[in-house]
């Protein structure tokens, strides 16, 4: 909580509208008055930190009412350490389902912690001062979960290989438009609640999700986290999209006329010329 009070001393823009509006009606319905104070966590497992003889990476709350500017600035401050995550592979267990299993209800369970304040914060507000001195009853609610596709798929509890958003089929995740539906929250939330009675599995496979205990989503109020997972920018644009493209026209018209084409580009301010070409680098990020 304290980190939100923090974050909250800037002014207030709009991102991610939809989801900020209807999140404003639903509560307005329910307490008038109320702002609404998107918080956005994200993971980044690829930054291991050691701890003597423990591994750990962290996890960073920013709230959607900081501008993008700062926010995605770490010079000013705009993310917030939250916490450090295990990274235990859990080798003592030796079946790989079971390990699977217990690394998800980990990490869970460690999320589960994080946000527990959230749940009455959500709910009754807490009074946040703003940079201008006025006070105002805000209600931070999860509304997005930054982290690359197997952070998502840990998070949404859902089956490697699937969407985390939407329920399309594994074989037609290249189809676009995506006419598949929205992955429906209440049924997955409906699902994890039946923990410890027979049915659970079963619920579970129905709602497309893993059995996980507890997920930490099932009592964060206003949240939805399928509709909380944002684009792996990355993985997904830059290296997916790019590293597609550029292996695909590099068949298509040659090493030769690739590298001959990128090298007849002018120069302009603020972008790299590679003067020898691109096809013999070992590694095009896209950016
Ligand atoms: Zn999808």
């Amino acid at each position: 909580m304290p980190a939100i009070f923090a974050l909250f001393l800037s002014d207030i823009t709009l991102t991610r509208k939809n989801w900020w509006w209807s999140t404003q009606e639903a509560l307005e319905k329910e307490t008038p008055g109320a702002t609404v104070v998107p918080v956005i966590l994200s993971s980044d497992k690829t930054q291991v930190t050691l701890f003597r003889n423990k591994s750990a990476y962290p996890v960073y709350l920013t709230i959607g009412n900081l501008p993008k500017e700062i926010r995605r600035k770490p010079s000013q401050q705009g993310q917030i350490l939250l916490a450090y995550l295990p990274t235990t592979k859990l080798e003592h267990i030796t079946n790989k389902a079971a390990r699977r299993r217990t690394v998800s209800n980990l990490f869970h369970a460690c999320v589960s912690h994080l946000v527990a304040p959230l749940k009455r914060a959500g709910i009754e507000g807490i009074v946040l001062q703003s940079g201008d001195g006025i006070q105002r009853r805000c209600h931070p609610i999860l509304a997005a979960y930054v982290g690359d596709y197997p952070e998502q798929m840990l998070v949404t509890c859902g089956y490697y290989g699937n969407c985390p958003v939407c329920m399309t089929k594994r074989d037609r995740l290249g189809e676009y438009p995506c006419r598949a539906a929205f992955r429906d929250f209440g049924q997955a939330v409906n699902a994890a609640k039946q923990i410890g009675k027979d049915e659970w599995v079963e619920s579970c496979s129905n709602a497309n999700i893993r059995p996980v205990q507890h997920p930490f989503w099932e009592d964060l109020p206003y949240t939805d986290i399928f509709r909380s997972i944002t684009p792996d920018i990355l993985h997904q644009l830059y290296q997916g999209v790019m590293k597609h493209l550029i292996a695909w026209l590099t068949k298509v018209i040659g090493a030769d006329e690739m590298d001959a084409r990128v090298r007849r580009l002018p120069a302009n301010h603020g972008m790299r010329h590679f003067h020898k070409g691109i096809t013999t680098l070992s590694r095009v990020s896209g950016a």
